[in-house]
This record gives structure tokens, sequence and C-alpha cells, in this order.
């Protein structure tokens, strides 16, 4: 059985810069979607997905970023929550006895 280090530790798969990009897997590139560039560029590895906002589109990028930043602390919040719950949930069982 997963320890609780084990089930919140999991990592997000899908990146934010997706938000900005669409993958075509025929062509094995992926186009931007801010509005006027339409550029493909040929990777679908978001790192360097974001290379291209960064360089391109520094707002987008600066926005990306406080939205990732935001998405990062409602995270932890509810992480927070379901181990109190499941806390509270303990102590109000033991308290029947
Ligand atoms: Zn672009």
């Amino acid at each position: 059985m997963a320890s609780f280090s084990e089930m919140f530790s999991g990592r997000k798969r899908s990146s934010s810069v997706w938000t900005n990009f669409s993958y075509d897997e025929k062509q094995k590139k992926s186009k931007c979607l801010v509005s006027d560039c339409s550029m493909f560029v040929a990777t679908k590895n978001p790192t360097n997905l974001k290379n291209h906002l960064m360089k391109h589109h520094r707002d987008v990028y600066d926005e990306m970023l406080s939205v990732e930043q935001e998405q990062k602390t409602q995270c932890n919040a509810s992480k927070k929550m379901k181990i109190d719950g499941k806390f509270l949930l303990i102590i109000s069982l033991s308290a029947e006895f």
C-alpha cells in the first residue's frame, strides 16, 4: 500500500505550456498558438517550448509562470486538507470507543 508521501509526490505530467502550443504528431512539431506567431517548434519538450515563449512572447511566458505558481500553491493547499481530513477521521473514530 502506498504511503502518504508516495501518494502525494506524484509528478504532474501535463505542462501549462500546452495552453500555448498544439503538437502535430505527423510533423513531430509543436505549433505556437500565440496570436500572429504560428511558428513551428521541432520539439514537444516543454522546456524547449518555454524557451520559445521566453524569447518570442515574453508577456505570455511571464503569465504562464504565474499560473504555474498559482497551481502549485493550490496543490499544496489541497494536499494539506486531505491529510488533515484523514487525521480528523482517525480522531473521530477513536472517540467512539
Ligand atoms: Zn510563438
